[in-house]
């Protein structure tokens, strides 16, 4: 049997695309190892939305050539740089075989065949832009061991966020109809699947049939379905239909992922992201009325072209405010082909050390809530999704809160059951305690396999 191994960067998105490529090689009979240097076959599942990406592809190829020359194994370029170079990585890479873009995953047994077959080397980076595209289907089996699952709702975005690569590299939007999303999610469910997070790159803008607050409805009441969540989200499409679902089910987990970007209204014009900062603390005020003590999670660019003193202040005071649970900030780069950096002179470039200092000042600022939310946990006791043995301890057990905290316990529950962990002690990112009462288990016995999807790496 010939074996893959897959490199992924980025995203949950990213995460996902190399499950269903890992389906796509199964159909072949390949199977997955969790070393590059036992595989026929390498993949590089990459991500542009942050600089050097092309660096970090073309210095991670270097050292898989090695595979390639001692046993010739197939090596493929997916994901944004690919669709976004295209041929221009095998000018750059004599010892690259094929490069494929997002759309073009269900096609990879066609790719590697014709590889294979005729001796040559494949690009295919066609978008398909409209409602033809087909969704690839997900295999179940191939979340075996899972109880926590991703499920794709829709691919694109048709924003024009200045600062972002995304549009250029995924596409317009395009909704993955409701009944087939429903379909997928029951599938899983037979293989003991009890969380599902639905998908996209906005998936506030879904147009499958019903609208994204409907589908949240729906996929909770999927039988077998204890948990459902999503990512992510645009402010300016948070309806207050979907701020009631919050209220009215109680399935949707208790976690708002709600990217604010900036705290100086003057930045978020620059960036086009189509709303203020008073639009944005009202919609998360209406939020945390509908779910309290609900979990919110943000992104953050600090040293945006033009962003003053002034604005950045206007950033952190929004942060002190807001009080996220997390955030994920960094320094701002140009993308390619993006209005942000072909502007960016005339705006005017943030000095590096200046966009360093100021990270590091929201970093420290979260470093302090994030604790203090979490400390608030010991004593106390909180609902955990099972998902297997901890990462950090593997005599440990892991699971996630509504709140999507990481938990590790001593404990014996099985993956998939749901239980009570009573926490004693708390970090910025993570709980420990001790399990507690079992609420329930799941419909069917899930096996235990390493959590981490074998022959993928994420970085
Ligand atoms: S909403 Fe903006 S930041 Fe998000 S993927 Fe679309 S263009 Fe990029």
């Amino acid at each position: 049997m010939k074996r893959y191994f897959i490199h992924t960067f980025g995203c949950q998105m990213n995460v996902n695309d190399t499950n269903r490529m890992g389906e796509a090689l199964a159909s072949m009979s390949y199977a997955p190892t969790p070393v590059a240097e036992n595989a026929d076959l390498i993949i590089l599942n990459t991500c542009s939305i942050r600089e050097k990406a092309e660096d970090k592809m073309l210095s991670w190829l270097g050292r898989y050539r090695q595979v390639k020359l001692q046993r010739g194994a197939l090596i493929g370029v997916g994901g944004c740089v690919a669709q976004q170079e295209k041929k221009k990585i095998l000018e750059k890479v004599p010892y690259v075989d094929f490069v494929f873009g997002p759309d073009a995953i269900g096609k990879l047994p066609e790719i590697i065949a014709r590889i294979e077959s005729e001796k040559v080397r494949v690009v295919e980076t066609a978008w398909v832009d409209s409602e033809s595209y087909v969704f690839p289907q997900a295999d179940p089996k191939s979340s075996l061991g899972k109880t926590t699952e991703f499920v794709t709702v829709m691919k694109g975005c048709d924003n024009v966020c200045s600062f972002c690569v995304v549009p250029h590299t995924r596409g317009r939007e395009v909704s993955r109809p409701f009944t087939e999303v429903l379909q997928e999610v029951a599938r899983l469910t037979t293989v003991g699947v009890r969380e599902v997070t639905l998908v996209g790159q906005n998936v506030n803008s879904y147009l499958g049939g019903i609208s994204f607050a409907q589908l949240l409805l729906r996929t909770a009441q999927v039988p077998g379905i204890e948990r459902v969540r999503f990512t992510t989200s645009h402010p300016h499409d948070l309806s207050d239909e979907l701020i009631e679902a919050f209220r009215i089910e109680p399935k949707i987990m208790s976690h708002f992922h709600l990217p604010v970007q900036s705290g100086s209204n003057e930045v978020l014009v620059r960036m086009k992201r189509d709303y203020t900062v008073a639009n944005y603390l009202e919609r998360l005020a209406k939020l945390r009325v509908a779910r309290p003590g609900i979990a919110v999670t943000t992104d953050l660019i600090v040293g945006f072209p033009g962003e003053t003193d002034e604005d950045f202040e206007k950033t952190f005071a929004l942060c002190e405010e807001a009080q996220f649970d997390g955030q994920y900030a960094f320094v701002y780069s140009p993308r390619p082909k993006t209005v942000a950096g072909l502007k960016e002179e005339e705006w005017g470039p943030v000095p590096h050390e200046v966009k360093v200092k100021r990270l590091e000042r929201l970093n420290a600022l979260q470093k302090q809530v994030s604790v203090g939310v979490m400390s608030q946990h010991v004593g106390n006791s909180v609902e955990v999704l099972v998902e297997g043995a901890s990462r950090t301890n593997p005599l440990k057990r892991m699971g996630r809160t509504s709140h999507n905290r990481v938990v590790n316990f001593d404990g014996d529950a099985p993956v998939g059951a749901l239980v009570e962990v009573e926490v004693q002690a708390s970090s910025q990112s993570s709980l420990a305690g001790v399990q507690g009462r079992v609420i329930s288990l799941p419909l069917v016995t899930i096996p235990e396999v390493a959590l981490q999807p074998e022959a993928c790496v994420v970085a």
